[in-house]
């Protein structure tokens, strides 16, 4: 049988949102209105916060956020190399400066540590106003610790929780953890309204103020204007910004939500098989995230396996990582690299005078990583596709031993 390209990611949409999208079309009301207040609900009781605020992306959501908790200009935020362009951007719209630390060589987050560290040996005069962990291909952060470090140091904590939905920590899930927390409903990502996001907090002040400024600084949405219950009158508090959510998208998002725990399970089944099939392939690591279920639930983590991240041990293989993507893409797989470490990039060498080296667990992580496919409409045979053509890669490019080098198990029989 030839097998067709299986592509890194693809969006599982049902007939239901299809049917919800038809509606909100043929309703009249096609901006921000009655779906998008009730994707809002749903996700708050969802996640279990009080506050839902349902915006256009994760990077809206992001900046809304460091506008709440008042970030002002030459102020410094403190975040991971290892992440999305957007996480940091944000902290440039208000002329402030990310603050990279390095990330754990385990987990991949960033390394609270290493925060405690920064923090400790202040620059004259800086002035760090708040963290922003990663939860990274939607496993966990450390987040006792970095509240603790926040707490000692005044600082905000702003989760970009764009992988981490459904993700757990310590049984709370994630969005009910720092200050605000960003998710993102972009179309690759666990649920999907083609472009959307949501930013959730217990906090009404923040809440309020993000919930105006997303929609022009105005006092009142074009829902409460319009409507027979409506009036005309409107007031501007602020320069706001034009991140509201359609009605459109809601639609997609309402039941995207209601699937959101079932396609939790497949992603999770579909790591179970990469696990087993992969983790005993010496030239490669599996993510070393543990699947006894006991352990975990006492932990109370759970990894919502937004990415299931490989990495490649480069001193067993006689290929870099690019040219091992290649080859998988021979194969007709898709796969990808989250992330190039924002320090590696043209803007942050130019601007903050990076060198690669200065984060070297991003560094190192970097050139072994590849993202394999994960996602519910992948089938068992398509996984199991990728395991046997992810060994096949190995088998063709792992280094011979060297002449005249015995392996350690063999020379141990020889009597
Ligand atoms: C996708 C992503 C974002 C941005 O999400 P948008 O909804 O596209 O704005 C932010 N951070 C991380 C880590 C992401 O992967």
């Amino acid at each position: 049988m030839v097998r067709g390209y299986l592509p890194f990611a693809v969006p599982f949409i049902g007939e239901e949102e299809i049917a919800e999208v038809v509606e909100a079309l043929k309703s009249g009301w096609i901006t921000t209105g009655p779906r998008t207040h009730q994707f809002e609900e749903d996700f708050a009781s969802y996640i279990g916060c009080k506050h839902a605020v349902a915006v256009n992306s994760c990077t809206a959501a992001l900046h809304l956020a460091l506008y709440a908790i008042g970030l002002k200009r030459g102020e410094k935020v403190i975040t991971t190399p290892l992440t999305f362009a957007a996480t940091a951007e944000v902290i440039h719209y208000f002329g402030a400066h990310p603050v990279f630390v390095d990330v754990d060589p385990v987990s991949l987050n960033i390394d609270p540590e290493k925060i405690r560290q920064r923090l400790e040996k202040p620059v004259p005069k800086e002035r760090v106003r708040a963290i922003i962990p990663v939860h990274l291909g939607g496993w966990p952060c450390d987040m006792d610790a970095i509240l603790v470090l926040a707490a000692n140091h005044g600082l905000r904590v702003v989760e970009d929780a764009a992988h981490a939905l459904p993700a757990k920590y310590k049984g709370r899930m994630m969005g009910t953890i720092g200050d605000i927390t960003a998710f993102s409903f972009y179309a690759n990502k666990n649920i999907t309204t083609g472009e959307g996001g949501m930013a959730t907090t217990d906090n009404d002040e923040y809440a309020e103020t993000m919930r105006i400024m997303r929609l022009h600084g105005i006092s009142k949405d074009a829902w409460k204007r319009y409507t027979a219950r409506g009036n005309w009158h409107y007031e501007i508090h602020k320069p706001g910004f034009k991140y509201n959510l359609t009605d459109v998208a809601a639609a997609m998002g309402i039941h995207q939500l209601r699937k959101c725990d079932q396609f939790y399970r497949r992603r999770e089944n579909i790591a179970h098989l990469y696990h087993e099939g992969l983790s005993n392939v010496d030239e490669i690591a599996v993510p070393a995230w543990s699947f006894d279920s006991a352990g975990d639930q006492q932990k109370g983590l759970e990894h919502s396996w937004h990415l299931y991240v490989i990495r490649l041990n480069l001193k067993k293989l006689k290929i870099p990582r690019g040219e091992f993507i290649d080859d998988l893409k021979k194969r007709g797989i898709g796969t990808s690299v989250h992330f190039i470490p924002l320090h590696m990039h043209p803007f942050y060498r130019k601007k903050y005078r990076y060198k690669p080296e200065d984060f070297p667990h991003a560094q190192k992580a970097f050139e072994e990583i590849i993202s394999l496919p994960i996602y519910p409409k992948m089938t068992d045979d398509d996984v199991r596709y990728v395991v046997s053509s992810v060994k096949e890669t190995v088998r063709a490019h792992r280094k011979s031993h060297p002449i005249g080098f015995t392996p350690y198990e063999e020379a141990e029989a020889v009597p």
